[in-house]
């Protein structure tokens, strides 16, 4: 399989729309294009996939039948890695060794999860109910049954093509859901491939079905949709708001996944050297477009110098280029609409008189390239502070003591994840504890594992993916109830 075909069928796709143009973030020149599905083409795949989920051509199947299924096409995955990894450097910009990297992970997903098909339970209850006819009890025998939701709608980001795509589509299979399927419009290439591999390991027609179009178009309808259950949406926190508003015709149930400003305390008794890398790559890491990157650090005031030096020493080191040029170690941003957006906060912040330390331009070259960029003397009340800029783009201010880094880290209306960086142990649980985020990571950033859960608090999200509760997320509870 080459990734022209690749290239070629998306082209071939049929549809209604406009044409959308497929860029290379590295080159700003066209990959290839396809045809905005529009909206029969939405009402058709939910069509499908009603009809699929109705004759239970596969949650119907033996547990362990479809959970064989889920492993063929992790081994196809993996067997064919390195086409992901090509799609998703090609399509990204993102260094081809992290692609590399990521594949894996994502063939992972449908592993983890075909484990959970076998594992799907309900509770049981024995009940003594009050209030007989004459004052006895009666015995009731009640238990529970965990049912897949029916068509679920699983829409995602560019940032990350494949891992978001197999994120959301191993939990949905597991659960025993039809899915409809829609990933950025930015990215559509490695979820083409997938999508073939999920056919060639035996996955029903219907099953999962792929859209391809923009979100106020294919995304949209796909919300609105009276006939899908369930969104299962990973996105900006603006169009999560959305998609809460255009659910609630049908009331369709929501999992939303969203933005972050994500904090990271580093104490002056840290190990230094780690917290400083680890807190550079946690923001400069393909070009902070990742929903955890602590785009806020805190530092206690008697290292805060030596920690600004320090991560700006490495913002200044990383070499930005693409996937083909030699040493490169970060990527692009995605698109032209996202450097101009990040670069819109940077140049308000310089007007409003935030101190570069260095970056704060994109580089004089072909392709959106930002440089690593830190920025100290920030007024808290700034949009660059507070809003969500998903770039390379971090502000560094001091703090005295734990009241004032926990006030710091939760002044924010996101909460989706939260760093401490200390060697005091006892510190460091009771700050994991008053820090208001759904993942804390302590001596630590950058972390993942498919069983650990993952979700936001306040406007980071509603809901969790990974682990027993991602698959959760894709099943209802039903309670019968017996008289003995
Ligand atoms: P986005 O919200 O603009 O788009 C995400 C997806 O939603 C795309 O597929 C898009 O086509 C679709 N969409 C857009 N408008 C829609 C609408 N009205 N109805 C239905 N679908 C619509 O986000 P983005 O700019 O592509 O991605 C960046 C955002 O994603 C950041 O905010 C980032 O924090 C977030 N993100 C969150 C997580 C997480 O797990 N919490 C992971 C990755 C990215």
């Amino acid at each position: 399989m080459t990734l022209q075909s690749v290239l070629d069928e998306l082209r071939q796709r049929p549809g209604k729309g406009e044409v959308i143009p497929v860029i290379d973030p590295v080159t700003e020149e066209q990959i290839t294009e396809f045809t905005d599905c529009g909206p029969e083409a939405v009402d058709d795949a939910v069509a499908r996939a009603r009809a699929a989920f109705e004759a239970g051509v596969w949650h119907g199947l033996p547990d362990r039948q479809r959970a064989r299924i889920m492993w063929r096409i992790a081994d196809l995955m993996d067997q064919h890695a390195e086409e992901f990894a090509q799609l998703d450097s090609l399509n990204t910009g993102m260094p081809i060794e992290q692609a590399r990297m990521i594949v894996p992970t994502c063939a992972e997903f449908f592993r983890y999860y075909a484990g959970w098909c076998t594992k799907v339970n309900g509770t049981a209850h024995e009940v003594q109910m009050e209030g007989g006819v004459s004052g006895e009890f009666a015995e009731m025998h009640a238990y529970t049954l965990k049912e897949p939701y029916g068509v679920v709608g699983l829409i995602f980001p560019w940032n990350g093509p494949i891992f978001n795509a197999c994120a959301k589509i191993a939990p949905a299979l597991a659960a025993g859901c039809s899915s409809v399927v829609k990933p950025a419009e930015e990215t559509p290439l490695s979820a083409l491939l997938l999508d073939r591999l999920i056919t060639e390991a035996g996955v029903p027609d219907g099953v999962v079905n792929l859209l391809n179009g923009y979100g106020h178009t294919a995304g949209a309808a796909l919300v609105a949709h009276p006939d899908v259950e369930k969104i299962a949406f990973t996105g900006s926190t603006e169009v999560g708001k959305k998609i809460v508003e255009a659910s609630a015709g049908n009331l369709k149930k929501v999992m939303l996944e969203l933005g972050g400003k994500s904090p990271v305390l580093i104490y002056d008794d840290a190990d230094l050297n780690m917290a400083i890398m680890m807190a550079s790559m946690g923001i400069f890491v393909h070009s902070g477009q990742g929903c955890v990157c602590g785009s806020r650090i805190f530092v206690q005031r008697g290292v805060y110098d030596q920690v600004v030096e320090g991560i700006a020493t490495i913002a200044n080191s990383l070499k930005l280029g693409g996937p083909k040029e030699e040493g490169s170690n970060i990527g692009p941003l995605i698109s032209q609409k996202q450097l101009t957006r990040v670069m819109g906060y940077i140049d308000e912040g310089k007007r409003d008189g935030v101190e570069v330390v260095t970056g704060g331009h994109r580089l004089d070259r072909r392709g959106y390239f930002v440089h690593p960029t830190v920025l100290t003397n920030v007024d808290r009340s700034a949009r660059l502070y507070r809003e969500e800029i998903f770039g390379p783009v971090v502000t560094v201010l001091p703090f005295e003591d734990d009241d004032e880094a926990v006030a710091l880290a939760n002044d924010t209306s996101y909460g989706l994840a939260a760093t401490a960086w200390t060697t005091n142990l006892s510190r460091a649980h009771r700050i994991a504890k008053r820090l208001q985020a759904g993942t804390v990571t302590l001596n630590s950033q950058l972390v993942f594992d498919h069983a650990v859960p993952f979700g936001g608090y306040k406007q980071s999200g509603w809901g969790h993916e990974f682990g027993r509760e991602g698959v959760e997320a894709y099943l209802q509870t039903k309670s019968v109830w017996a008289q003995l």
